[in-house]
């Protein structure tokens, strides 16, 4: 007989049909009239608490604050309206690096519930729900096996090279896979499915009723990123900021793309405007007011905060340049600047779950 969820197991799962179901059928549909409502006063409060979790704690810090809030889950139904609430505040905040540590944060959330062994059930029966919530997200885990395509799918974002195709035992089109693997496959396939699945649309109205909590986490994630980079270290820049920053002091006037590129950088570092507005004065065209307006432009005060474009973006717009050693390492300017942090005497390395923001 094929295994069934319970509420609690939704709540651990909440990705699973059976639980998109229940958040599809619940009270989240009538969001203004739920939002004014105490249970929805307390789901709001749990689900900002939640995204907080995801932007501040680290990935090798999140099995520990899952073991303790495992005996915390009094009311399962709540706590599955906490994760569509969650992926609501997310869709208002809109912003791809509190997206993604969403995303990172349930993922393992979900996969730590999988392979712990603190349920109450059996042996048996746990590993026949392992089972069905694998056999749900495309994985036949008893065999051992996953098809290539999964499998290459869900490494994506795995960079040690054990994961490589290459370096894995091949069949018939499957890839073998290890006991002691399946946590980390379990975990990078629900983060596949639940980035696939995209957040909720939001009606701008109901975004402005959740605007307590969308401006603290706001203020939450901008400290983090700005802990997560370290101080400002202009030794840590890649080649082409370095030659950006160098163009300018020479006296060259900067096209379009390249002050762009720099200013978003920049910012995004930790650089506050007086002193972004400091590196464009040594220009030979500058002009106080303009720059002034493109930096604050640039760093949010129109509502959208740009991040740095990407290599690609980059070498499109001519703008990759002595690229070094590194760089073929990275995906972006900012992947850059945090990867060599790992290498400076105080500098943390970067997590494997930070995202690096790319814009186009
Ligand atoms: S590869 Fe990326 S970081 Fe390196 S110089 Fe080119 S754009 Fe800059």
């Amino acid at each position: 007989m094929p295994a069934t969820f319970d509420e609690k197991d939704l709540a651990r799962y909440p990705f699973l049909q059976e639980a998109q179901a229940k958040i599809a059928g619940s009270q989240l549909n009538q969001l203004e009239t739920f939002l004014a409502s105490d249970v929805g006063a307390r789901i709001i409060r749990r689900a900002a608490d939640r995204l907080e979790a995801a932007i501040t704690i680290p990935p090798q810090g999140l099995n520990d604050h899952f073991r303790q809030s495992h005996a915390r889950i009094p009311n399962a139904l709540e706590s599955l309206y906490t994760y569509g609430m969650a992926r609501i505040i997310a869709s208002c905040i809109n912003d791809r690096s509190v997206i993604e540590r969403l995303i990172s944060y349930e993922a393992r959330r979900s996969s730590f519930f999988l392979m712990s062994d603190e349920s109450e059930e059996t042996a048996d029966a746990e590993a026949e729900k392992r089972d069905a919530v694998a056999a749900q997200l495309g994985l036949h885990l008893h065999e051992g096996t996953v098809t290539v395509p999964a499998y290459v799918e869900m490494v994506a974002g795995l960079r040690e090279p054990l994961w490589r195709l290459v370096n894995r035992e091949v069949h018939d089109g499957l890839v073998r896979v290890h006991a002691t693997e399946i946590e980390v496959l379990l975990r990078e396939r629900i983060r596949v499915v639940i980035r696939a699945r995209g957040l909720p649309r939001v009606p701008p109205e109901v975004c402005a009723l959740l605007s307590p909590a969308i401006e603290r986490l706001t203020a939450i994630h901008q400290a983090q990123m700005l802990r997560d980079l370290g101080p400002i270290d202009e030794s840590r820049y890649p080649p082409c900021m370095n030659a950006l920053v160098m163009a300018l002091a020479s006296g060259t006037n900067l096209t379009h793309m390249g002050r762009f590129a720099l200013t978003a950088f920049l910012h995004t570092i930790g650089l506050s405007t007086t002193q972004i507005v400091e590196v464009y004065q040594r220009s030979p065209d500058f002009d106080i007011e303009k720059t002034l307006y493109q930096v604050e432009h640039i760093s949010g005060r129109s509502g959208t905060e740009y991040t740095p474009p990407s290599c690609a973006t980059m070498l499109t717009n001519g703008l990759c340049v002595a690229q070094d050693s590194l760089c073929e390492r990275i995906g972006s300017p900012l992947g850059y600047y945090r990867k060599k942090k790992g290498s400076h005497p105080g500098g943390r390395p970067p997590s494997e779950d930070a995202p690096t923001p790319s814009s186009g």
